[in-house]
């Protein structure tokens, strides 16, 4: 999380509060706020306590209208329910909670079935706190599996993981937490991400994987899943180098199961080792789920497995954390039983009806020129057009803020950073009606933005953030 420094001037000013904020009786209530950077002496009454923190949270933003993130902001009151009911529940407590571990095990299955496991029974799989984790732990299988078939030169050689430069900052974090080279495909001319020959090229003796990315975070497209796993059994064949591929699902892999059933990019690729995505993205459950999951136990070393029996039972785990809540999980396992296929199918498909309508709404206004459709993931990058001058894509972003709309605008990395885009991801609960507010708040922006004598943002980073 955020890594805060201490308040470079602690706030002590007493401020006063009046009798009508929590207890009126004195002798329980307060007459002074409480400090905001120390334990404050003694105890104050819930009913207080509640009142302060609610205030505060009062100034968060509108998660209906904010079109940067990807993370479920809205499930079903009986969904909230069952998660307050499983708010005690710790997930690494298999002993105590064996109904939680086994809804957890039913999960991996299904998703196993979902993503075409040529065996489902021999599948393995666990969920995880999000995507992060799950790429942290899949990393960990491939390096720890190229360092068993290099024994003989490892420690010494320096293992790399293949990608395109658009991929989630997770992997950066990986490579540098698991010190492993990255080795990243640039982006050249209108390709966004990973070309698969340009990967296969980047290859050698010390690639632990290429992670291939189900809908890029930068524009939402599909990398060449298929494409690339026959560009390394080339390699292979060329070569002898047997490279597995990882695909990182994020969003991808709860939407193209649904949605693009032809689209070949899971387990029915002999080279797919593992697949993680978030539960808490297009899985549609509150944040704090995600899931990785291994085509065999081939694909994950038994030694990175870990048997602890302080809470009682042997249950295998493998995870970054030991304690972590259960209730999203519950919430997962209801999600799938709640929808179906049927019913992940209806909204994905009307989420992603969403985003290609506006965004053809978008291209329609003449300024823009799209990068993407919202045809893959339901989300789409757009630029402003050539001869637009006026203004740029963070001026767009920063106007759109203030309708209280959050769309971020960002720069490409190499070799495109001379493109900067704007990005809006469609979710579950952005509706159409939604949609045409925001096609009419950005069509009233734009005489304005034209009438600028030269783009006006200065400090790009403060007007808007890239949110991953
Ligand atoms: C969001 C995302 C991640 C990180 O997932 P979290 O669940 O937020 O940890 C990783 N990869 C891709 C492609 C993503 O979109």
């Amino acid at each position: 999380m955020a890594l805060h420094r201490g308040p470079g001037a602690p706030d002590e000013r007493p401020v006063a509060i009046n009798p009508f904020y929590g207890e009126a009786n004195p002798a329980v209530g307060m007459t002074e706020a409480p400090p905001k950077h120390r334990l404050p002496d003694s105890p104050m009454p819930p009913s207080t306590a509640h009142q302060l923190v609610r205030d505060e949270l009062m100034l968060d933003g509108n998660a209906r209208l904010n079109l940067a993130t990807f993370v479920t902001t809205w499930m079903e009151p009986q969904a909230g329910v069952l998660m307050a009911e499983c708010r005690d529940k710790n997930m690494i407590d298999k002993d105590e909670y064996p109904r939680t571990a086994e809804l957890e095990r039913r999960c991996v299955a299904m998703l196993a079935d979902l993503w075409n496991a040529p065996d489902p029974s021999a599948a393995v799989g666990c969920s995880t706190t999000g995507s992060s984790e799950a790429c942290m732990l899949a990393g960990m299988a491939l390096k720890r599996r190229w360092a068993r078939r290099n024994a003989d030169r490892y420690p010494g050689a320096r293992p790399n993981l293949v990608m395109g430069i658009n991929v989630q900052v997770c992997w950066e974090k990986f490579c540098n937490f698991w010190e492993v080279e990255a080795r990243l495909v640039p982006m050249e001319g209108e390709r966004f991400h990973l070309d698969p020959q340009a990967a296969a090229e980047l290859c050698d003796e010390n690639t632990i994987g290429v992670v291939g990315v189900l809908g890029s975070t930068f524009d939402g497209s599909y990398e060449p899943i298929a494409e690339l796993c026959a560009a390394l059994d080339a390699l292979q064949e060329r070569t002898g180098m047997d490279v597995p591929v990882h695909v990182d699902g994020a969003s991808g892999a709860m939407i193209a199961p649904f949605l693009d059933e032809d689209v070949v990019w899971d387990f029915r690729l002999p080279r797919v080792a593992s697949i993680n995505t978030s539960g808490h993205k297009y899985g549609l459950v509150y944040p704090g789920v995600g899931w990785a999951l291994w085509r065999d136990a081939e694909a994950l070393p038994e030694e990175l497995v870990f048997r602890v029996n302080y809470l009682g039972g042997d249950m295998p785990t493998f995870a970054l954390n030991f304690s972590r809540p259960g209730a999203q999980v519950v919430a997962q396992y209801y999600t799938f039983l709640r929808l179906g296929r049927a019913g992940y199918r209806a909204v994905q498909q009307s989420t992603r009806d969403v985003a290609r309508s506006l965004a053809e709404r978008v291209a329609a206004l003449g300024d823009f020129r799209l990068l993407t459709r919202g045809d893959e993931l339901p989300v789409f990058a757009f630029t402003t057009a050539d001869d637009v001058t006026a203004y740029d894509v963070f001026d767009v972003s920063r106007r759109l803020r203030e309708q209280g709309w959050l769309v971020p605008a960002y720069t490409f990395p190499a070799n495109r950073e001379d493109l900067s885009v704007l990005r809006v991801v469609c979710r579950n609960g952005f509706s159409a009606d939604l949609a045409d507010l925001f096609v009419e708040d950005l069509t009233r922006l734009l005489p304005e933005l034209r009438r600028q004598p030269h783009p006006q943002t200065q400090d790009r980073a403060a007007a808007t953030g890239f949110h991953h």
